[in-house]
């Protein structure tokens, strides 16, 4: 793999280069161990004193192809794959903060993320607190506290749709020794590179757009790999790691200290590891993200103007409209502004139900970010754990429809659309 090579190139071709009559396409290594011929191997394994597999917990062939493909796509130096998005958030912060700590978050974020903060994180005494997502250098910088260590943002929030200023964050972030932290679920590396704005850690709910088809939960932790873990702020990373006979991340593995910690600590510990028949399908979807994304992006954009015009729609919030509050940050950091976009029908909550029940191609499902047009009611779905004031601060309105635009044919959507819609 050149590191040279162009988003489309790595989606394609990055993370495998097979040898001389090699499977051409990275092959599923379904198993949960591998055989070595001696006990020093396996010894210097277990003591990270060399590279390679011996439990698949821990790393595994055809999840390491994926790890690789993601880090070359979001300029990374490393990455590692879970089982799931949520998995991705919680190690990504407890890799860095830990009881008595403090995270600061942009308060648009999805549910499953403020459920994460305010209930597991809190019980194990990392506290996160958050700002609104437009807030002033100011506002950030008086957010911090002495204990915080890290910022957190979702590039493109799910739902609320707003674009993460990150280089005010990381601005503020930098100026105190911690890291910025931004889930970059929606726009996926084809729409948005974090790390070209301040960005030090990515996470990804792969179960998204990457997998694409909807068949694979999954997430990844990427690191950027400049971030200077012994600024005094991170004692984890700089003192001896008893666990691993005085391992010291910063000085044994430098050039990725923080990929390595979170495997070898929160991993091995937690577990959570994405399994390989997962990354197998999830590096399919990974070959076709760029041309899926142009599609998405054109889809949603059309139908965005398609629903802002209609008799029966109160609101439409879509990024990519000229006329959004949100579109110049999209020109800003983004490529495109991806295939969500949320709506609300006149006559609130229960109309907006009747016209998702009238649908025909687009189903109703607990999904987003696939091929398949999909619809939601945060609300009462995904959203139904937060209160009423969580789901203010979330941006989630009692009637929003999240509608998630595939790559079906545009014509037949908006028709699908249409009829739905005058049933309301
Ligand atoms: C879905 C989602 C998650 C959680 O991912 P899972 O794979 O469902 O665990 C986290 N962040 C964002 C932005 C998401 O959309």
């Amino acid at each position: 793999m050149d590191k040279n090579w162009k988003i489309e190139t790595l989606a394609v071709q990055g993370g495998y280069e097979p040898g001389n009559g090699d499977p051409r396409i990275v092959p599923i290594a379904q198993s949960t161990t591998f055989k070595y011929d001696d006990a020093q191997s396996v010894a210097d394994l277990f003591d990270l004193k060399a590279p390679g597999f011996f439990y698949t917990r821990l790393a595994n062939p055809t999840v390491d192809v994926f790890e690789r493909k993601v880090a070359a796509m979001e300029k990374g130096v490393a990455a590692v794959a879970l089982s799931s998005g949520q998995a991705a958030n919680a190690f990504a912060l407890m890799n860095i903060a830990r009881c008595g700590d403090h995270v600061l978050a942009g308060s648009a974020l999805y549910g499953g993320t403020v459920s994460l903060f305010t209930n597991t994180l809190k019980k194990n005494g990392i506290t996160v607190t958050t700002v609104l997502p437009s807030a002033t250098e100011e506002e950030i910088e008086k957010a911090i506290l002495p204990n915080t260590k890290a910022v957190f943002l979702e590039s493109l929030a799910n739902p609320a749709l707003n674009v993460a200023d990150f280089e005010l964050y990381a601005k503020v972030a930098h100026r105190h020794g911690i890291p910025l932290v931004v889930d970059n679920t929606f726009p996926t590396p084809i729409l948005c590179n974090p790390f070209d704005f301040g960005a030090d850690i990515v996470t990804h709910s792969t179960t998204k757009y990457m997998d694409g088809h909807a068949t694979s939960v999954g997430g990844i932790v990427v690191e950027k790999g400049d971030f200077n873990w012994a600024n005094g702020n991170f004692p984890e990373f700089t003192e001896p790691d008893e666990s691993y006979h005085g391992l010291i991340y910063t000085r044994d593995f430098a050039a990725s200290p923080y990929s390595v910690k979170l495997r070898v600590q929160l991993v091995r510990d937690y577990g959570m590891p994405m399994m390989p028949f997962n990354a197998f399908l999830t590096n399919l979807g990974l070959e076709t993200l760029h041309l899926r994304m142009e599609r998405h992006c054109a889809n949603a954009l059309a139908m965005a103007e398609f629903l802002s015009k209609h008799p029966k729609v109160s609101w439409v919030n879509y990024p990519g409209l000229p006329d959004n509050p949100q579109y110049p940050l999209v020109k800003k950091y983004l490529k495109g502004a991806s295939g969500v976009l949320c709506f609300g029908v006149k006559g609130g909550s229960a109309a907006g139900e009747r016209v998702m029940n009238a649908l025909k191609i687009a189903a109703i499902v607990v999904h987003v970010a696939d091929v398949r047009t999909c619809v939601l009611h945060p609300a009462s779905m995904t959203h139904r754990q937060l209160s009423d004031a969580e789901l203010v601060a979330a941006g989630v309105s009692p009637d929003l429809i999240r509608l998630s635009v595939g790559i079906e044919n545009i014509d037949d959507l908006i028709a699908d659309f249409d009829q739905a819609l005058n049933q309301a």
